[in-house]
C-alpha cells in the first residue's frame, strides 16, 4: 500500500512524521511520504497517522 499527503492540505503540523517516522517525512514544512510502499510491518502505523492528521491530508490506498 502507498500513502500519499496532499500538500495543499498539509498545514506541517508534524504528528505524522513523530507517529510513523518510517513512513513520513517533513519537508519543506510539509509532510511526505518517504517510502514508495509502506512497509508491512509499518501499515498500522501509517494509518495512525493518517486517522491523526489534523486535516486528513494523507490517503492510503
Ligand atoms: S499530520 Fe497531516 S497536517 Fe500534520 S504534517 Fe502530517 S500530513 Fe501534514
Amino acid at each position: 500500500m502507498k500513502a500519499v499527503v496532499n500538500p495543499d492540505d498539509c498545514i506541517g503540523c508534524g504528528i505524522c512524521a513523530q507517529v510513523a517516522p518510517d513512513v513520513y517525512e517533513m519537508k519543506d514544512d510539509k509532510a511526505v511520504a518517504g517510502v514508495e510502499e509502506i512497509p508491512e510491518d509499518k501499515l498500522e502505523d501509517a494509518k495512525s497517522a493518517a486517522d491523526q492528521c489534523p486535516v486528513n491530508a494523507i490517503v492510503i490506498s
